[in-house]
């Protein structure tokens, strides 16, 4: 980090700060100026406090040059992070398509979903079993026995299992049925369910909070890699603006800031980030040219009927639709989207 002093700064001043910096374990480089002094401090400032290093006499600001977050930054690993599971594998040149229903509704619900998904070249089958939702009066999920469909689900069709964990009691269970866990945008800065999650024997898919900024969702993952799990997929699921059209606002140059910043795969929700179905096609399609290294997209066998978000689903043949558009735009970029075998069957079949 980098001490900027005042141009009127004493030389007590300066002293004081090269004492802290050093009280800190780093080193600090004074560079003096003509107009004021400069004091550079080298080494891991991630435990520095910006904000109070700036109230000291003299200071004119504090400038940050590694990130706030460590694990998860390029600045330690510059080599993407492959997540892999069953049959979902993120990152690289991997595109991994998540896709199913908001709820687990019953039994024909969720194996008609699973079979649609493989058909149309999914890699993975989502569905929630305990469920976040904003009224308490509203269907909140079968929870154990949403739990045991999905398993019944992942046995007939080889697709691997994400689906959301809400409480930190919870995770034990939900590991038993789930391959992947997802941390819903609620609980984004959940930091004890994140720290919990960061011990489990599952990848994690983190969604981004709908008004949390991308330094934030970044240090959500870091709670996760800190406690030990390297498997942390980021989503983008839109956010909170003024815009009232969508029911999210969906920025994909998230996507691109993020490839920036992190080695971790990034996932794109176009079913939340717009609230309506007929704009996921595009989103999606978009969000595979930029770059995602995956998609979780909602979708019902009866959209009109579902018990949670069917506005924004997609019914069979419109995902089937959107898989093709997708898959021809991953191969024009060089991403690998491998159908999935069923369990029964013996290996992949490439395509
Ligand atoms: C969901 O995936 O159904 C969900 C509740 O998403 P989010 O946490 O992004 O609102
Ligand atoms: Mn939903």
């Amino acid at each position: 980090m980098i001490v900027v002093m005042k141009p009127n700064a004493t030389q007590e001043e300066v002293d004081h700060i090269v004492d802290r910096v050093n009280g800190h374990g780093l080193k600090p480089h004074v560079i003096k100026g003509t107009e004021r002094t400069v004091i550079a401090a080298v080494g891991d400032d991630r435990k520095l406090d910006v904000a109070a290093l700036e109230t000291a006499p003299g200071v004119s600001r504090v400038v940050p040059v590694l990130a706030p977050y460590k694990r998860a930054s390029r600045e330690v690993q510059n080599e993407p992070t492959v997540v892999s599971r069953g049959s979902l594998t993120l990152g690289g040149n991997h595109l991994g398509v998540i896709a199913g229903p908001c709820s687990v509704e019953s039994e024909e619900q969720i194996m008609q979903s699973a079979r649609a998904v493989k058909a149309a070249g999914g890699t993975a089958l989502r569905g929630g079993a305990f469920k976040p939702r904003t009224s308490p009066y509203s269907f909140q999920g079968l929870k154990e026995e949403g739990l045991k469909l999905l398993a019944v689900a992942r046995e007939e069709t080889g697709l691997a299992v994400v689906t959301e964990v809400m409480a930190s009691e919870d995770i034990g269970l939900v590991s038993e049925y789930a391959d992947v866990l997802q941390i819903g945008a609620r609980n984004m800065q959940n930091y004890r369910l994140l720290a919990a999650v960061g011990e489990a024997e599952r990848p994690v898919l983190l969604k981004r909070g709908p008004s949390a900024t991308l330094d934030e969702l970044l240090l959500a993952a870091e709670y996760i890699l800190d406690a030990g799990n390297n498997d942390v997929i980021l989503c983008e699921r839109g956010i909170r603006t003024f815009e009232s059209h969508t029911r999210f606002t969906l920025p994909l140059a998230s996507v691109t800031y993020l490839r920036a910043k992190t080695h971790l795969p990034i996932v794109v929700d176009p079913s939340h980030g717009t609230g309506h179905a007929w704009m996921v096609p595009d989103m999606a399609a978009a969000s595979v040219a930029i770059g995602a290294d995956g998609l979780i997209i909602e979708m019902h066998p009866d959209p009109e009927n579902a018990l949670s978000d069917g506005y924004q689903s997609l019914d069979f043949a419109q995902f089937a639709t959107t898989m093709e558009r997708c898959r021809v735009i991953a191969e024009a970029i060089g991403k690998e989207m491998p159908r999935v075998a069923s369990s029964k069957e013996k290996a992949p079949v490439a395509t």
